[in-house]
């Protein structure tokens, strides 16, 4: 079969200087009956394993005979967040020129609601029980179709309202991601997270495909929007299926053909040959798990556990001053142990102390350290995955 390999330049931005920021994106275009899969990294600028995982995905993926579907690979999809230094530092979390000054991560848009707005005004938004009461007894091909479409209607409606007065930086970018992953069945955000270990964030539904990424550590997302994308991509999906429960009609999540998974790929601001192999060998072995290549898949053999987001522990710093580690990502903690010590090395000759240690609330295992020893009061230090279960397949 012929595949044709697209490389398209999209233009994201033009700055005061006329300097235009533009996003290389990377097609596979296989059989046209196959699935679409979509793939981005980098939409914080800190994290670039992700950019040599998609590198050298696109070298493995033209070395193949067949491709079921499309493919589509942003390895570097923020510019602006790639090319934010700060003293010669790595800091594009945000734009900190936006007048809403936000993580890039949390400003996707979720184009479903309980009811189809009235209101001709507001963003038209698909009213999930009004979709419902219409498909009661259609098809599952109808309804996927459908549904797909009124997404896609939904979307184009919010491009064009929120964009009356002109897009903020962040916004457009959420939007122009939404729109190059509307079609896609499967999904992919590579992220990383501080000095962490491998992990993955992902819904209950899609666990079943975790074994093919061989990343033990699962954090598994609720039912719940705070305007991550994968959480965007894949909650309209899961919130009909649970709007057609409630209306008495059973349809397995499996039939939609929908999956989305962050991929977290280690520490932040590092890079590694090996690692740049590895991490695009465990993508392709989920392409093949799901027929998008040819070959057999290989779920890797580990040991997987989960913990749910709610139980995701995020500690922030007591008090300011510089951090000394007594845990480090992938060791087991338990509740009263010390996950680090605060030197407040200012208190000397004073009452107060020199050392304050922040101790585990409850057992778990260290996920991820912040990267920086300096923090103020209030700052991020360390997640710790609690009330871990084994995961099983
Ligand atoms: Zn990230």
């Amino acid at each position: 079969m012929t595949i044709r390999f697209e490389r398209e330049l999209l233009l994201l931005r033009t700055l005061a200087s006329g300097a235009q920021l533009h996003v290389p994106i990377f097609r596979f275009i296989g059989d046209s009956n196959g699935k679409n899969v979509y793939i981005q990294a980098n939409i914080h600028g800190p994290e670039i394993a992700g950019i040599g995982a998609a590198h050298r995905l696109i070298d493995l993926l033209q070395q193949e005979s067949a491709i079921h579907g499309t493919i589509t690979v942003v390895p570097s999809i923020n510019p602006v967040g790639l090319d934010l230094k700060m003293n010669g530092m790595q800091v594009g979390y945000v734009d900190p020129n936006e007048s809403v000054v936000g993580n890039f991560n949390r400003v996707y848009q979720l184009l479903v609601t309980d009811k189809t707005p009235t209101d001709p005004e507001e963003v038209q938004k698909v009213g999930i029980e009004n979709f419902v009461a219409a498909y009661s007894h259609s098809d599952i091909q109808t309804i996927v179709h459908d549904f797909h479409a009124a997404l896609k209607e939904a979307l184009a409606d919010l491009r064009a309202k929120r964009g009356r007065e002109g897009l903020r930086f962040g916004l457009k970018l959420a939007i122009t991601i939404q729109e190059l992953a509307a079609d896609a069945h499967y999904i992919i955000d590579l992220h990383t997270a501080g000095i962490a270990q491998y992990h993955v964030f992902a819904f209950e539904e899609n666990l079943d495909a975790i074994p093919y990424f061989g990343i033990p550590a699962v954090i598994q997302l609720p039912d719940d929007f705070v305007g991550v994308f994968d959480e965007a991509m894949l909650l309209p999906w899961i919130r009909l299926r649970k709007a057609f429960q409630k209306a008495g009609r059973e349809i397995p999540f499996s039939a939609f053909e929908r999956e989305a998974f962050t991929l977290e790929l280690g520490s932040a601001d590092s890079i590694d040959r090996v690692m740049m192999d590895e991490d695009a060998e465990r993508i392709l072995n989920y392409l093949r798990h799901k027929g998008i290549l040819d070959g057999s898949a290989q779920p890797v053999e580990m040991a997987y556990y989960k913990c749910l987001q709610r139980n995701y522990a995020r500690y922030n710093a007591p008090t300011g001053g510089l951090v000394l580690w007594n845990k480090q990502p992938g060791e087991r903690v338990r509740a009263g142990e010390t996950l680090c010590t605060i030197l407040c090395a200012y208190n000397r000759g004073t009452d107060e102390p020199t050392e304050m240690p922040v101790v585990a609330v409850e057992d778990g295992i260290v996920n991820n350290l912040v990267e920086s020893q300096v923090v103020h009061e209030g700052m991020a230090l360390c997640s710790v995955m609690t009330r871990v279960e084994d995961l099983k397949f």
